[in-house]
């Protein structure tokens, strides 16, 4: 098949589909991978990097839009791309067709074949193309917020672990699946002191199992976050309730009962936010403080790490891609059932039912 990998034309995305390590995977089996030039500098691999590891090297993205078979992105087709894309042209990237209208009909009319990485399913119901994310922003939320919780970035001056003689910063996490399982591991070996509310008892037992000494678990209601904000001086908002809007689990009012520089990290602001005040922010502008307590909510946190999101994200993606270049879509989704959801619109049919129904759309 020939594969093609057009750079990433999105605002501040620095991510790229396919890693040199990942074209020499797919030239190996045979096929044909042409990578626009540049698309990988942003992650830190140069053309040389692929052109070694067997691909070529494509001026610009209308030569790779124009010759592949396969189109691999990282981000949804932006609007200069979409005259761009071909009818049978096979796109495997992140859609989320649900929440943009203009994109779902674009595709709809381009008759290309859309296999949306979001949507992608294990039969345990886990989504395997979204969970490396969910471990970059988990991780990277107590990086952040012990950033943020220093003096001069506008948080309350304190150490997250502590020092001999002086006790931890506290850490609540709000929700404990991908997001808060990484949050808690990274502020546990910072040697906070950590808490994670789930409404999940199965989960919490889990966690109380592999989860260190300075991890507790704690059903989350109103009543024992209220009780828990007080005393916290890092949240970690990491609440998914699938499909549905993030419940508010802090409200406004009760930002009043916390400290004065405490941090809020809301994970969650893609889906709504978990905490009432947070509205979605970004890398250039990350932070904003309402009470006395400072919000970060930027809603792509793993485009802050390309490097390391790139190798996640791939890592992950790869063996799918390579099923779709061994036997075409048709075949690979007959033979892997884990695809079958991830095919969102076909040939100017949406099939994904919720994406036809956010728009009153024919399914
Ligand atoms: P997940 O499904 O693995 O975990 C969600 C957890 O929330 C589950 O354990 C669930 O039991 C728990 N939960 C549900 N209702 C709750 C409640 N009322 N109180 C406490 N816990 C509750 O989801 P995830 O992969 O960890 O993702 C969490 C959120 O982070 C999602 O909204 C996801 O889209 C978002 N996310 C954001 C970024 C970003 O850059 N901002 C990146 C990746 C993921």
């Amino acid at each position: 098949m020939i594969i093609g990998v057009p750079k990433e034309i999105k605002n501040n995305e620095n991510r790229v589909a396919l890693t040199p390590a990942g074209a020499k995977e797919l030239v190996k089996r045979g096929h044909t991978v042409y990578v626009q030039h540049t698309a990988g500098e942003g992650s830190g691999f140069s053309d040389d990097l692929y052109t070694e590891a067997g691909a070529a090297i494509l001026p610009t993205i209308e030569d790779v839009y124009g010759i592949a078979e396969m189109i691999i992105k990282v981000k949804e087709p932006i609007e200069p791309e979409y005259a761009l894309i071909k009818e049978d042209q096979l796109l495997f990237t992140y859609f989320h067709f649900a929440s943009h209208e203009p994109l779902t009909r674009a595709m709809v009319e381009s008759k290309a074949v859309c296999l949306a990485y979001e949507t992608v399913e294990k039969p345990d119901r886990s989504l395997p193309l979204l969970v490396p994310m969910s471990e970059v922003a988990g991780r990277m939320a107590i990086q952040k917020g012990a950033n943020y919780l220093e003096k001069p970035l506008g948080g309350r001056g304190i150490l997250l672990g502590g020092v001999p003689g002086v006790l931890p910063a506290k850490v609540l996490i709000l929700g404990g699946g991908i997001v808060g399982t990484q949050a808690a591991w990274m502020a546990a070996g910072l040697g906070a002191d950590v808490t994670i509310m789930d409404v999940s008892i199965p989960r919490m037992r889990y966690l109380d199992d592999v989860m260190p000494a300075n991890v507790k678990t704690m059903m989350s209601n109103e009543y024992n976050i209220r009780e828990m904000i007080v005393h916290a001086d890092l949240i970690v908002g990491a609440v998914l309730i699938p499909g549905a809007k993030a419940p508010h689990l802090i409200t406004r009012d009760m930002l009043k009962i916390m400290k004065p520089g405490a941090v809020l990290v809301d994970v969650a602001v893609d889906q709504g936010g978990c905490i009432e005040t947070c509205k979605p922010t970004t890398h250039e502008n990350p932070t904003f403080i309402i009470d006395d307590v400072l919000h970060y909510c930027v809603a792509n946190m793993p485009g802050a790490v390309p490097y390391t999101s790139t190798l996640a994200l791939t890592n992950a993606t790869l063996p799918y891609a390579i099923q779709l270049a061994e036997k075409g879509w048709k075949r690979a989704a007959q033979e892997n059932a884990e695809l079958v959801p991830g095919l969102n619109v076909i040939h100017g049919d949406i099939v994904y039912k919720a994406v036809a129904e956010a728009f009153d759309m024919d399914y």
